[in-house]
């Protein structure tokens, strides 16, 4: 039987770690990734370290959004998070934060949000064995050591920063108690793996049936001038097929 995999990604963490991924690749404009393959890809390394079958069985995100206000249009965030949920797999948990907020109060959220998380599926009979962390904070240690005292294994994926620090690899604590089984992985190291490239292919509109060449890889395509037709109308099939992920 194999082990089950849960991840649980850090939505704040993930975004700013995308620079070490740019810097490997020496893109200063960035890069698309490929986030359907990405927590496959760690699963992957897991089963390798584990010597055994690890099946993923679940993908948990964890972000903030601004609260929308009334009359608005839903923010280019927000259909990120669509396009994760829709298009990856992913089971997302984003938290509306008042306007104004500082980003210091959005991180507290998502880190309470996905330890909380971590540790309510690990007391459920079955539920996973192997917990996959994105993230990499200090705050995430005592989630950490409990989930381990409820027999689950832990692999922490990170990211190599240009200083070299890593805040929870890197803190003392780490000499003091286990917060991981298996050798922390950088998601840096896999950047060409991640690294999404889009292919030029004929997709036919959803709505009137017409081909065009498109790099849009969603669920449904509709053609530039549907799209046009439709450009600010309140049509949700249409805005969500059209958005451009947060890159
Ligand atoms: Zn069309």
């Amino acid at each position: 039987m194999s082990l089950k995999a849960m991840a649980f990604i850090d939505g704040a963490w993930l975004y700013k770690s995308r620079n070490a991924l740019f810097e490997k690749l020496g893109l200063e404009s960035g890069c698309e990734i490929d986030y359907a393959k990405l927590p496959s890809l760690i699963c992957e390394q897991v089963a390798k370290a584990a010597g055994e079958d690890v099946g993923l069985v679940r993908t948990h995100y964890f972000g903030a959004v601004p609260a929308a206000r009334p009359g608005h249009a839903p923010s280019k965030q927000g259909s990120f998070y669509d396009f994760l949920e829709r298009s990856c797999g992913y089971e997302t948990d984003i938290a509306e934060m008042p306007v104004g907020c500082d980003s210091h109060a959005e991180e507290s959220w998502i880190r309470m949000a996905l330890g909380a998380s971590m540790l309510f599926s690990a007391v459920l009979p079955a539920a996973y064995d192997v917990a996959i962390l994105f993230g990499d904070s200090i705050c995430y240690g005592p989630m950490l050591t409990k989930a381990r005292m409820l027999g689950k294994r832990i692999q922490i994926v990170s990211a190599h920063t240009s200083d070299g620090t890593s805040p929870l690899l890197g803190s003392p604590q780490v000499g003091k108690q286990r917060f991981f089984d298996f050798q922390p992985l950088f998601i840096d190291d896999y950047a060409d793996q991640i690294r999404l490239v889009r292919e030029l292919v004929m997709r036919i509109c959803k709505k009137c049936g017409s081909g065009e060449q498109t790099t849009w890889a969603g669920p449904d395509f509709f053609c530039s001038k549907c799209r046009g037709k439709h450009r600010g109308a309140d049509d949700t099939v249409i805005r969500i097929s059209t958005a451009t992920p947060r890159q």
